[in-house]
């Protein structure tokens, strides 16, 4: 078989590899399967993004982008087939694929949803509420944020060639920033096989998505402020490439993403026997042995408190775990990603073996493929060690320590100096909240697993789109996903500050004290379409009675003592005695304020942000004000509207202040 020529995608055209191109050998067999490299036109590659996919890109909504994810996600989900028979080559069994092939494209519908749910049909993000900055509120101040108007360069790892991508690809292009992507050498074959698809489904923009396979040459060095580098790879060439001149004088923010010596802590509750150690064995085997060890959040540290039925039972687990051509059904790990990626995880290992026993070995495979057997490793003085705590041998390895009681376990645990995710089995919940409070500070993520949670449990080792991904310290200190969080990586947040008709006309919501206007008719009388954000009704007063209070009290069967009983009510701190129930003043404003008849409102979803400001008296008289605050398209036949209630009593003081939700036909 001729080796595939893997190219680039540059400025819309495919670049075949250059003169410094470099044979990739399969993981399976090390025969030299493809060829990549040569240095593209990184001048040309960026103005294709900033100048042509950028702007493509800010043209959208969120929500546009959104639905531009779930194509993609739609578009590839039938397509996997060509992907899982290429990944094979990487060493990577079916069911690896599935983490990476199946996880990306999840990851990237998980952010449509998100896009859709979370974030406006608009071009400017609100984050966090209006700021009072001002006695009388002629004067606000609010946070938004924006796409950065550069480009996302995106320096991936070689573990994970699809869901590397993909992870941050999915933020990146909902944020509204083009991206350019350049996956490690030694799978990139996977990544560019994904990229066609993606430019082939026509679902982009153009400019929003480019590929660099081999160097980056100087793409670094033309960075700036508006751009944003995402890595994920080894701390060495974080280092190296943080440090580039251009983005330490430019501030470009880098999100580093890099090795981390993982810890599952066994609780001190789960001997042997029960549900939790159990659980504990099965998800260290899965972790040794998935991507033959090859994953950034693997357990590398086993903290347990009797190492001895530890190495048991999971060496026999890792002694049943059948290894080999990752394309044949029965295999359970493939191999590692390449020769060398053999040798450094032995050398890794070595050092390892210097503070501790090899206590297993599984049968390494005959062959010309990059096979690895499962090590484990028992240190028994893991407090003087420090190479177990900090070399990472990225293959299927790992040491098992004892510790003393939590706050030991919690030490240990931290002594990885930062890391990705720390895993606690336990039932116990003040062992588990101890662990956390000394422990979280050094982990972007625990994930605490028992009898309770098992069947639904995610996986010490899965980083979900919905939570964060990264960790401090030799971590990287960087985050990725964690939802929307993800996607703030790619915007700009900027302070606005001025009156409330500036906020109003930025942001998109109505800002209270900003303009409000009639129009001639009802607003409930007006398809969404025509509604104005801004757009007000005034309704007539109506008086609260005691009879009202007492009716509702009985109707209800709330007879709350505020409400019935004026003595006690009176000694309440809060009541000048006898008031209305607040849920009969959220009816009567209804009733101030509803258009009856069959309308475009078809339905009232809810109500949020409900405060009570300030009690209603029988003798009381109650108005309110309806305005439209915000619209959201949902589907073809209707849309959210938002609307900000603020009910008033004869003294024009508000006594109650709300945001009603309709849902209203076009
Ligand atoms: P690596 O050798 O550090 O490479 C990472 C990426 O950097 C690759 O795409 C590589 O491309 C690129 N790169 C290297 N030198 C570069 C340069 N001078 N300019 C531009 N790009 C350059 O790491 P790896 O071997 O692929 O991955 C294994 C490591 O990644 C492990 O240490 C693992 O812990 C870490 N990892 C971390 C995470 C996480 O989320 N924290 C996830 C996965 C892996 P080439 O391949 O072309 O050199």
């Amino acid at each position: 078989m001729s080796a595939l020529q893997i190219n680039s995608y540059a400025a819309g055209r495919w670049v075949p590899p250059g003169s410094g191109a470099r044979p990739i050998a399969s993981a399976i067999t090390g025969e030299v399967i493809a060829e990549a490299g040569g240095v593209p036109e990184t001048a040309a590659m960026l103005s294709y993004a900033r100048d042509v996919g950028g702007p493509a890109l800010r043209a959208m909504t969120f929500h546009d982008r959104a639905r531009m994810l779930k194509a993609l996600a739609m578009y590839l989900s039938e397509r996997k087939d060509p992907l899982y028979d290429l990944s094979f080559n990487t060493g990577a069994t079916q069911k690896d694929h599935l983490i990476d092939i199946d996880g990306g494209i999840g990851a990237s519908f998980v952010f449509a949803s998100k896009g859709r749910r979370e974030m406006p049909d608009a071009h400017v993000y609100l984050d966090g509420p209006v700021e009072q900055l001002s006695r009388n509120s002629t004067f606000l101040g609010r946070h938004i944020a924006v796409p950065k108007q550069g480009v996302a360069v995106h320096i991936n790892a070689f573990n994970f060639p699809v869901w590397g991508m993909l992870e941050k690809l999915a933020p990146t292009l909902l944020a509204g920033m083009p991206a350019i992507v350049k996956p490690a050498s030694n799978s990139c074959y996977v990544t560019e096989l994904c990229v066609r698809m993606i430019i082939e489904s026509g679902v982009l923009p153009g400019g929003a998505l480019q590929l660099i396979c081999g160097s980056t040459g100087d793409l670094l060095d033309r960075l700036d402020g508006q751009d944003v580098v995402s890595f994920t790879g080894s701390a060495d060439t974080a280092l190296m490439l943080k440090s580039t001149p251009a983005i330490l004088s430019g501030a470009v923010p880098f999100i580093a993403e890099q090795d981390s010596l993982n810890a599952a802590i066994l609780g001190p509750d789960a001997a042997p026997g029960t549900p939790e150690f159990d659980l504990f064995i099965k998800e260290a085997t899965a972790e040794i042995t998935t991507k033959a060890g090859q994953k950034c959040t693997a357990m590398r540290r086993l903290i347990v408190p009797d190492a001895a039925p530890v190495i048991e039972a999971l060496s026999a687990r890792l002694k049943a775990t059948r290894i080999g051509d990752p394309r044949d059904r029965e295999t359970r790990m493939g191999a590692l990603i390449s020769s060398a990626q053999r040798a450094d995880v032995l050398e890794k290992s070595a050092i390892i073996g210097t503070e501790a026993e090899r206590v297993f070995e599984g049968d390494h495979p005959d062959g010309a493929g990059a096979f690895l057997a499962p090590i484990l490793f028992h240190c028994t003085d893991p407090d003087t060690a420090t190479e177990i705590h900090r070399t990472e041998a990225f293959g299927p390895v790992s040491t098992i320590m004892e510790y003393r009681d939590p706050a030991h376990a919690a030490e240990l645990a931290n002594r990885g100096e930062g890391s990705l995710v720390a895993s606690l089995f336990t039932h116990d919940t003040d062992t588990a909240r101890q662990i956390v409070l000394q422990s979280a500070s050094h982990h972007g993520r625990i994930y605490i697993n028992n009898r309770d949670s098992a069947d639904e449990a995610t996986g010490h080792g899965s980083p979900l789109p919905h939570m964060v991904h990264g960790g401090p310290g030799r971590a990287g200190g960087g985050e990725e996903q964690g939802g929307i969080r993800g996607v703030m990586h790619y915007m700009q947040r900027t302070a606005i500050q001025g009156s409330p008709d500036m906020l109003t006309a930025v942001g998109g919501p109505w800002v209270p004290g900003s303009r409000e206007f009639k129009t001639g008719e009802h607003p409930f009388r007006r398809p969404f379409d025509a509604l104005e954000i801004g757009e007000t009704i005034h309704t007539d007063a109506r008086e609260v009675t005691l009879k009202d209070i007492e009716h509702f009290a009985r109707f209800t069967g709330d007879t709350f003592y505020g409400h019935m009983d004026e003595e006690a009510a009176a000694a309440n701190p809060f009541f000048p005695g006898r008031v209305a129930h607040g849920y009969l003043l959220l009816s009567f404003a209804a009733g101030l304020f509803v258009d009856p008849d069959p309308g475009p409102v078809l339905a009232n979803t809810g109500l949020d942000s409900l405060r009570f400001l300030q009690p209603v008296s029988p003798g009381d008289s109650i108005k309110v004000r309806l305005t439209v605050k915000q619209k959201t398209k949902r589907n073809d036949e209707y849309g959210e509207v938002r609307w900000h209630v603020t009910l008033t009593n004869q003294d024009d003081a508000v006594c109650a202040e709300y945001e009603l939700l309709t849902m209203n036909a076009y």
